[in-house]
């Protein structure tokens, strides 16, 4: 950084700056008139000695990398053409710049003190206003970035909580809501009711179709159950050919009735829609449990592991209590 002369000896006008942009006082341009013009070669950094400074480009283009110490580690770099600013927020808040500021290509930067800018915000309204209105700019490009994000997280986070091969919801999103559907239910006083159910004879079925076709089961299973539910309801792949069905606000005679419909649902489903091979149909065990009066989510789980055994030992293709 090399300063190459003050800003009344460069051959620019104070309406080259956007900043001073409809302002026409020549106590401003006087003000101006010392200030440094510095030049940056290509790729080197804008040395600010930790002070509060404004600096305006006046050739070139430099690109600003956002703070990195504040938490908002991302890097994002800006680009600054002629007549736009860096610094002014540092100003404000009479803070050092943390931004770092380097040359894209060669540049010149118009340099202004910090403590001259507030000298020249109490002369000039215009100045002022024009301040505003690019800290105003700033803060909607901020939020707007902010909001992105937050899609962009909330996308990912719902990517975590589903399942890639049945898209059904998976065992994350069960650790995260059953807790909370169970306290509900408690402090309520309403019926909860949990349906675990296991295919059938599965690794029979990938024996003898293939892994591939055992996949096409598992997506056939999974949309069985969950076309077949209320909108209240959830169902989710707890793992592997297991699936569970969460029926909040449902007492036990209706559980028991969903799980059969479920199951007899299971036993018609078409596999695979194309005639030119055998049609294979699977079956699965269900055990329905209830929650009951100090229960937590593994007690609970527990309980409806232990009914879909006892539907295994009674013959599977069937739903036990
Ligand atoms: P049971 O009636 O006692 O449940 O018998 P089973 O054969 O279903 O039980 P087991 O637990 O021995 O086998 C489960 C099988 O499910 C074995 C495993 O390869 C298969 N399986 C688990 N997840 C997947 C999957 O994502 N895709 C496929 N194709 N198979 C899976
Ligand atoms: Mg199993
Ligand atoms: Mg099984």
């Amino acid at each position: 950084m090399e300063q190459i002369g003050t800003f009344a000896a460069s051959s620019y006008t104070i309406r080259d700056l956007h900043l001073f942009r409809d302002i026409d006082d020549e106590q401003i341009a006087q003000a101006l008139a010392d200030c440094a013009v510095v030049r940056l070669a290509p790729g080197t950094t804008v040395e600010n000695g930790n002070r509060a400074r404004l600096y305006i480009l006046l050739r070139g283009a430099l690109a600003v990398e956002a703070d990195t110490r504040n938490g908002m580690a991302d890097g994002t770099v800006s680009k600054i053409l002629p007549g736009e600013s860096v610094g002014e927020q540092s100003v404000l808040d009479e803070a050092a710049n943390l931004a770092s500021i380097s040359a894209l290509e060669e540049s010149e930067l118009l340099l202004i003190e910090g403590e001259l800018v507030w000298k020249l915000i109490d002369q000039s309204n215009g100045l002022a206003r024009n301040l505003l209105r690019l800290l105003s700019f700033r803060i909607r490009a901020a939020n707007a970035l902010l909001r992105r994000r937050q899609k962009l997280g909330e996308f990912y986070r719902q990517l975590s909580m589903n399942d890639g091969l049945t898209g059904m919801y998976n065992r994350a999103w069960m650790n995260d809501m059953l807790p909370k559907l169970i306290a509900t239910a408690h402090r309520a006083g309403t019926p909860l009711a949990l349906v675990m159910l296991d295919l059938d004879h599965f690794k029979r079925f990938n024996d003898t179709h293939g892994h591939l076709a055992g996949d096409d089961a598992l997506r056939a299973a999974a949309d069985v159950i969950s076309t077949a539910l209320r909108p209240s309801d959830f169902a989710l792949r707890y793992g592997g050919e297991e699936l569970m069905v969460i029926l909040p606000e449902t007492a036990e005679a209706l559980a028991l009735m969903v799980a059969e419909r479920l199951c007899t649902r299971m036993r018609e489903a078409p596999i695979f829609r194309d005639m030119r091979i055998p049609l294979p149909h699977i079956t699965a065990s269900f055990g329905v449990a209830m929650l009951e009066a100090g229960m937590d989510d593994s007690a609970l789980i527990a309980a409806a592991d232990a009914a879909m055994y006892r539907a295994k030992e009674g013959g599977r293709n069937r739903v036990a209590r």
